[in-house]
């Protein structure tokens, strides 16, 4: 009988994407995917490092695995990921129970450590060059997009940030090999691809890859029965008319940007060592909004990096007001091992942290309220996810107006994603849309997450109780 597996995958889109490259090798082995712990002979917890609490979540998992491992001493317990490159064999010392241990750079060795697993424990982390000579046999998990991964590393090494430790340098894959693995999701039936990359816009950079960011995303936008192209995460250093100029121009490119500043204070951002100042970031900004009219914006900001002074803050309000972001990720500052900035003296004191913290917050929620509710009576294209969930989505998306979509038995409501990376729900007549199908939907109303609205060529009226109805077109 073939032996299973189960892998848990914490923290990025990367991982997720190296977990499905995981999956695609142990399903070579023999193995099969399950998704019961208890019958599982091997479990493998693919692991993050970005945040503190994300390693210590680790090790919670670790302690309820080892009581399964008791009951079936044949389980073999692996853990993988950032986690693993950076701690390596102290997380067997600390945790016990841990049969095998990889780094995110040994991933295409599985098939040797399985073999050494038999005999023993393993523990390899050390960082090979990248084999980029064929395809990952990827395994995809369900949904309509596909994680197609560029580059791998970085090589920028900002003071607060541990991925060039634990990816190592950056490469990039050849172009003709992504175009491959484009078309053979596009086979599987995926109609959206994720570009990933540490710094998907350095591409090409540092390697005899042919291409530019802009050039490679002109190569895709080519391919057949490809609808959406997505990409994360975008470095401002390297946005520039190369890649903005093929995002305003490829058909099949989303108008979304996700460009993190992290500040708006300049010597914040010099000891960060992100190699721009707020000026050149809004420039890049507003060359966004010139070419790519109705883009959304999105970024990510820490909050009390060592030295941060209120002057600072203020500048990143002033970044936020002037970019005016449709979304942000919000982080307060916290030190990882390793990194420069965990030295750095001049901490910020953590209520400090908690207090523009909570300011950022308040003023994103009311810009990206102002933002959704100017999207009231617009028309966007909408990809089809499927039904929308009735009870969540009430809680969730009451919108300004506190209106709710009339339902008329059976419910019709439906949720997929806009071009601009939106959440909408809609409510459509006739036969209903199956997933991956492109409906235009008129918004109707907002929240701060999402929007509501009818699929064309219904339409709605708002009715004196708040709620939506249809009407016949
Ligand atoms: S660009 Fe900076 S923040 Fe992004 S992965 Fe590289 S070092 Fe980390």
């Amino acid at each position: 009988m073939s032996k299973r597996f189960m892998i848990f995958t914490y923290g990025c889109q990367m991982n997720r994407y190296d977990s499905e490259t995981i999956t695609g090798y142990l399903t070579q082995e023999g193995y099969e995917p399950c998704d019961d712990p208890a019958k599982s002979d091997l479990i493998l917890l693919n692991t993050c490092s970005i945040r503190d609490r994300a390693e210590q979540k680790v090790f919670s998992q670790l302690g309820r695995l080892r009581k399964l491992k008791r009951a079936n001493p044949n389980l073999k317990i692996g853990v993988c990921g950032c986690f693993a490159t950076r701690a390596g064999a102290d997380i067997a010392k600390r945790a016990g129970g841990v049969d095998l241990i990889f780094g995110t750079q040994n991933i295409s060795k599985l098939p040797e450590l399985l073999e050494e697993l038999e005999t023993g424990s393993v523990c390899d982390t050390d960082a090979i060059e990248p084999d980029f000579t064929e395809l990952a046999p990827i395994r995809r998990g369900g949904g309509l997009g596909a994680y197609v991964s560029i580059s791998r590393g970085c090589d920028n090494f900002c003071t607060f940030c541990v991925v060039p430790y634990t990816r190592g340098p950056e490469w990039s894959k050849p172009s003709a090999l992504i175009a491959g693995e484009v078309e053979s999701a596009v086979r599987e039936g995926f109609q959206e691809i994720n570009l990933l990359g540490q710094n998907v816009n350095s591409y090409g950079k540092n390697s005899d890859a042919e291409l530019t960011f802009g050039g490679l995303l002109r190569k895709l936008d080519r391919i057949e029965g490809l609808k959406r192209i997505r990409f994360m995460t975008s470095h401002p250093q390297d946005c520039g008319e190369d890649m903005i100029g093929a995002m305003a121009e490829c058909e099949k490119v989303c108008e979304h940007l996700h460009l993190p500043v992290q500040s708006g204070g300049d010597d914040v951002l010099r000891r960060m060592e992100r190699g721009y100042t707020t000026d050149e970031y809004l420039a890049k900004t507003a060359l966004f909004r010139e070419r790519v009219p109705g883009g959304a914006l999105t970024s990510d900001i820490i909050v009390g990096f060592p030295g941060e002074t209120e002057k600072d803050f203020e500048g990143t309000l002033r970044v936020i007001k002037e970019a005016r972001y449709d979304n942000i990720y919000l982080f307060k500052y916290s030190p990882r091992p390793g990194t420069p900035a965990e030295s750095m003296g001049d901490q910020v004191p953590e209520e400090v942290k908690t207090e523009r913290f909570q300011a950022v917050q308040l003023l994103q929620q009311d810009i990206s309220e102002e933002i959704h509710r100017n999207m009231e009576g617009s028309i966007v294209e909408v990809m089809t996810e499927g039904p929308a969930d009735e009870k969540s989505s009430k809680q969730r998306d009451r919108g300004h107006l506190g209106g709710e979509l009339l339902q008329i038995s059976p419910p019709k409501r439906f949720v997929g994603r806009s071009r601009s990376n939106h959440r909408v729900q809609f409510t459509k007549g006739g036969p209903p849309p199956r997933a991956g199908e492109l409906v235009e939907v008129e918004i109707l109303r907002s929240g701060i997450r999402s929007l509501g609205g009818i699929a064309i060529p219904g339409r709605a009226v708002l009715a004196d109780s708040g709620a939506l109805e249809e009407r016949a077109p």
